[in-house]
């Protein structure tokens, strides 16, 4: 039997992979504005992220028993033209391919549950909300267990039409950061009610988004 091999010296040891760090910015985005646009910059500028979602909500429960929304493909196309404009962000699916009602919950248990598939580390998940949503992020679905998944990161937004400032806290037990960036006064509500009455958006979302809109006919826009 030949003699064992003298041991050599031991393999570096291989440095253990390091966790992504994804943002995670979801919506109904009926239609995505420059409110959005300033909250991912500013995500973006604060968080060196290694990728930065978009996440089109399916249906978005909380809102679709009150008005109609629009079809989440069209949804889908007017995220992906605002992506387009902005480094680092990409439009996601997952919520859409996934169907049925938008649990953000599902979403951040689907991206753990691919780094986990392809072997790397739990990624560090940054929920991006605006500032409004604070208040009420108690009623989402599961939130004890989103709580536990996930550090907030809040983007602040200008007090609404009646002049009620959004808290700068969150309930009890969420992770936080606040992003500060630009306060930019726009909501989807507000160019969906400007597009009804023939007004100008140019203010309110980028060209891009425009375009998508005329070339889909959305908003009963007709010009
Ligand atoms: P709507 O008026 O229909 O409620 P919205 O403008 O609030 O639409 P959503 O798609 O509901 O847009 O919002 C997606 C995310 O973007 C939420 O976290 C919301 O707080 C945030 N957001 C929306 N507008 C702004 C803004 N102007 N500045 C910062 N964050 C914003
Ligand atoms: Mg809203």
């Amino acid at each position: 039997m030949p003699a064992p091999e003298p041991a050599g010296p031991a393999a570096p040891a291989r440095p253990a992979a390091q966790a992504e760090r994804i943002g995670l910015f979801g919506g109904t985005f009926d239609p995505p504005h420059n409110g959005h646009v300033a909250a991912l910059r500013a995500v973006s500028e604060a968080l060196s992220l290694d990728r930065l979602l978009l996440v089109v909500a399916n249906d978005p429960w909380q809102k679709s028993s009150s008005r109609a929304i629009t079809p989440a493909e069209d949804r889908f196309a007017m995220a992906q033209a605002l992506a387009e404009g902005i480094p680092g962000v990409e439009a996601s699916r997952l919520e859409i391919d996934r169907g049925g009602p938008t649990y953000t919950v599902a979403t951040v248990e689907a991206l753990r549950a691919e780094a986990l598939a392809s072997g790397r580390p739990l990624p560090q998940i940054y929920l991006v909300i605006g500032a409004d949503l604070l208040a009420d992020l108690d009623t989402w679905e599961r939130a004890d267990d989103l709580r536990g998944m996930v550090t907030l990161a809040v983007v602040s937004r200008p007090p609404t039409t009646t002049g009620v400032q959004p808290p700068r806290t969150a309930p009890p037990g969420w992770r936080l950061e606040w992003v500060d960036g630009p306060l930019v006064d726009v909501s989807s509500s507000a160019v969906r009610d400007a597009l009804a009455r023939g007004g100008a958006v140019d203010e309110m979302v980028p060209v891009a988004v425009m375009h998508c809109i005329l070339r889909r006919n959305l908003y009963a826009v007709d010009r």
